[in-house]
């Protein structure tokens, strides 16, 4: 059993870039003076500029000419159920199904003290029994491993996983896209865990490719952002 707080962990695995070795701003550039007839207007640093231009103009449409793989690690199954509501994207998640998670890693919010035993259970020979988050989550993992040791597949046993339970997955989005899932789950309203991970990405991709992000501003503490007005 492992309780994870502030594990998630995100990897851009590819940010699109042209067969000719275009950056993504250059093959946004190319898409996007295909409308002007402008691509004699291309210079060695024109991509900066246009593409600022196109995004403060709102034709968002543009950027969704580059791409980017990510693959989210130490989250939870809760995380990628908010993340797969974003329908305009491809994903591969681990299956639960087909996968034992008798390693059994489960995130937990990253301020609660998980060891303080709050919760007093009934147990069924009638006597009671106070317990702690970290109890609990290692009652759940004996109850999984007991199934699967009874012969009970993987995908039967599932049904006992708790939502904390850790979920690997590989999203593919274009940037357009990208914006939209930050605009959301950068926001203070997001559920902490996507909210505090989400954040961290947009800091690195304002690094790689700030001028399709450089309008997020993200806040001091660094546990939200939204788009400066
Ligand atoms: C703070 C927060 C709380 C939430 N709480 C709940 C909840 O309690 N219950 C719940 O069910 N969901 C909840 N959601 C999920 C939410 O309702 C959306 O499903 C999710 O945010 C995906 O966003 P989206 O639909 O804008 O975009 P995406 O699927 O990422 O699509 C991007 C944009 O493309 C366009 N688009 C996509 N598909 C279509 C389509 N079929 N037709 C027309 N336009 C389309 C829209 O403009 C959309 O905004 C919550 C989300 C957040 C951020």
């Amino acid at each position: 059993m492992k309780i994870l707080q502030n594990k998630g962990k995100f990897k851009i695995l590819a940010l699109m870039i042209g067969i000719d070795g275009k950056s993504p701003l250059e093959l946004i550039e190319w898409a996007g003076r295909t409308s002007y007839k402008s691509h004699h207007k291309i210079t060695k640093d024109s991509a900066k500029k246009f593409v600022g231009m196109i995004r403060k103009l709102g034709h968002e449409s543009v950027l969704e000419h580059s791409s980017m793989i990510v693959e989210f690690t130490g989250i939870s199954r809760g995380f990628t159920h908010e993340l797969v509501r974003h329908r305009l994207a491809s994903y591969t998640q681990q299956s639960s199904r087909y996968v034992d998670k008798s390693d059994f890693m489960v995130t937990a919010p990253p301020e609660k003290n998980l060891k303080e035993k709050i919760v007093e259970l009934n147990l069924p020979n009638g006597t009671k029994l106070k317990i702690s988050f970290s109890d609990w989550v290692n009652l759940n993992e004996q109850m999984y491993r007991g199934l699967r040791k009874a012969g009970w597949i993987a995908q039967d046993a599932r049904q006992i996983l708790p939502i904390g339970i850790d979920s690997p997955i590989v999203m593919t989005a274009n940037l357009r896209e990208w914006r939209h899932v930050f605009k959301l789950r950068c926001n203070k309203a997001a559920h902490w865990e996507i909210r505090i991970l989400m954040v961290k990405f947009l800091k690195e991709v304002k690094k790689k490719i700030p001028i399709i992000f450089n309008d997020f501003e993200i806040a001091k503490d660094e546990k939200s952002a939204t788009i400066k007005k």
